[in-house]
């Protein structure tokens, strides 16, 4: 007979990596926790807490502020980071939490701590206290799958750049049209053996979509992965999903409105996320590309430094032609809340998995263009896998996502990619079908007795069997 676990909440901590792509799922996942009555809080510092408190449905989290020591930076979130060297003060500042999280955990230790894989001391923190740790990177399990394949072959590392290669050992033929920086590959790949040292890796995503990389990484690293995803569907209303994250620049009514104003599956939705920033050039031939396309858009513009010498990114006369068509959204956009829009027919996207993962969930096709970190793998999963896209033709693998690169992808392939997705015709009606299939078995993950409400079921009951027999002993 299986034991049976005391009925007392786990005290859980989640500690989020200082980037909107990171916190904002494992806050989503933090909140799973406390709707099924555990006693969750969320460690982090003060500007990062200002902005959480400020989402109504966070009130079910306490939040744990720790300030970082020495002088503290001016931003504390990449995602506000302009530049690469602002990215890097930040990241420089989150591992100096080290001290203020050690002392936290010293002195009210909890039943467990689910950290983001950036902390590589909470291992070493977690052990000495015997806390058990859960991790978490962000990625789809497929691309940490796709990474231990690199892991294992580094003669892959040989090749030229711009030659197509197979990933070997993985569940499907999966051809490569790049291959990562090998220093950012070496920075992942010590992260993930820490990974697999703890407890288990809580993945953002729901089996289905993976289920060949569940069997494969649970086979190949004697790891438990707990698929808890689409953690964004833990938002229900519209004003949840417009206040998920940075508080956005336009309002939700006008955002629904313009929406509403347009045909259903008529408006392609293109953002890069929360921290890539195109040089000029690049973004005028996005403007080039989506007008020459003819169909109606939101198109999500970070705030960045200007370039010298620059005529600017939009062709002269853009917003004035586009004024019914398009709508420019400078600043932080409602992402949830603008997929989740019937209108929404495509999603030019940069493959970061939230973004994914959030168009997967709203049944919207996709168009990939990845930039950096797992985001060439993402698109695999999509345009190999899955077929719920197209590939725009993205071959260049960033250290970052800020600035000028060697190759700017032409408005003729934009217009191409967004063509295929959005002017109808037998390809993309079966891109649509998946898109639209997909969302099905995401939601349904989600369910009472789907496959992600069953893992956290799980995963709570093995963590108080866990915490019982620590106590017993
Ligand atoms: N996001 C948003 N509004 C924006 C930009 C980003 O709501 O204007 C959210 C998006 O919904 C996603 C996260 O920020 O949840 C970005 O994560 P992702 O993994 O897609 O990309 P990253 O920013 O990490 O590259």
């Amino acid at each position: 007979m299986e034991r049976e676990a005391e009925n007392r909440p786990l005290k859980l901590y989640f500690l989020p990596f200082l980037a909107a792509g990171h916190m904002i799922p494992l806050c989503d996942i933090a909140m799973l926790f406390a709707s099924r009555g555990q006693d969750v809080t969320v460690i982090t510092t003060p500007s990062n807490a200002e902005t959480l408190l400020k989402r109504k449905s966070n009130n079910h989290l306490h939040i744990h502020t720790v300030d970082i020591p020495s002088d503290s930076p001016q931003i504390e979130n990449i995602t506000s980071a302009t530049n690469i060297d602002s990215a890097i003060s930040v990241y420089t500042a989150a591992m100096l939490l080290r001290q203020p999280v050690e002392q936290f955990l010293r002195e009210n230790p909890p039943d467990c701590i689910v950290a983001d894989f950036m902390y590589q001391w909470v291992s070493e923190i977690a052990n000495t206290l015997q806390i058990p740790r859960l991790a978490f990177n962000g990625f789809p399990l497929f691309a940490v799958c796709a990474m231990n394949s690199f892991s294992a072959h580094p003669e892959l590392f040989s090749g030229s750049v711009s030659e197509p290669f197979n990933l070997p050992d993985l569940p499907h033929p999966i051809t490569m049209h790049a291959r990562s920086p090998e220093g950012i590959f070496r920075f992942y790949e010590a992260l993930l053996k820490m990974e697999v040292e703890s407890h288990g890796l809580i993945v953002n995503s729901f089996v289905e979509i993976e289920s060949e990389y569940v069997e494969h990484y649970e086979r190949t690293t004697g790891h438990k992965a707990w698929h808890l995803g689409p953690a964004s569907l833990v938002h229900a209303s519209n004003q949840q999903k417009s206040e998920r994250g940075h508080i956005s620049v336009v309002s939700e009514n006008d955002c629904v409105s313009w929406l509403n104003s347009k045909q259903p599956n008529s408006v392609v939705y293109i953002s890069f996320g929360s921290t890539c920033r195109f040089s000029d050039n690049q973004l005028y031939e996005i403007a080039a590309g989506v007008e020459a396309s003819g169909h109606p858009f939101i198109w999500v513009v970070l705030e960045k430094l200007e370039e010298k010498g620059s005529k600017g990114w939009l062709p002269e006369g853009f917003e004035e032609r586009m004024k019914e068509k398009g709508m420019i959204i400078r600043g932080w956009a409602p992402q949830v809340l603008i997929l989740d829009h019937p209108a929404i027919g495509g999603f030019l996207t940069h493959c970061g998995w939230n973004s994914v993962v959030e168009g997967v969930s709203a049944g919207v096709p996709m168009m990939t263009w990845p930039v950096q970190a797992d985001q060439f793998y993402n698109e695999k999963l999509i345009t190999e896998v899955q077929g719920n896209g197209v590939e725009v033709g993205a071959v260049e693998w960033g250290v970052s996502g800020y600035g000028e690169r060697k190759i700017v992808i032409s408005r003729e392939k934009i217009e191409k990619a967004v063509r295929r997705v959005m002017d109808g015709g037998d390809e993309a009606e079966e891109i649509r079908r998946r898109a639209r299939q997909l969302a099905v078995k995401a939601k349904e993950a989600v369910r009472e007795g789907g496959s992600s409400h069953r893992n956290l079921r799980e995963l709570i009951r093995d963590l108080k069997l866990l915490r019982d027999s620590r106590s017993a002993n």
